[in-house]
């Protein structure tokens, strides 16, 4: 396996699919790549975070 580069579908910036990540994916059963680019991603959770309110259990830092 090797990394991997993918483009952000939100801003189009490319970033970096690590192997770390993708044997991550695969034993979590995801099937899907990652679809966002760090950033976007974490701009999207904290707009969750932000609107959603809180539900508990798994929140990491
Ligand atoms: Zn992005």
């Amino acid at each position: 396996m090797a990394d991997k580069v993918l483009k952000c579908k939100d801003c189009g910036a490319e970033f970096v699919f690590t192997e770390n990540e993708q044997a991550f994916y695969k034993e979590k059963g995801f099937e899907n790549e990652p679809q966002r680019c760090a950033a976007c991603r974490k701009a999207k959770k904290a707009l969750r975070n932000g609107g959603g309110g809180s539900y508990g259990g798994n929140r990491q830092r």
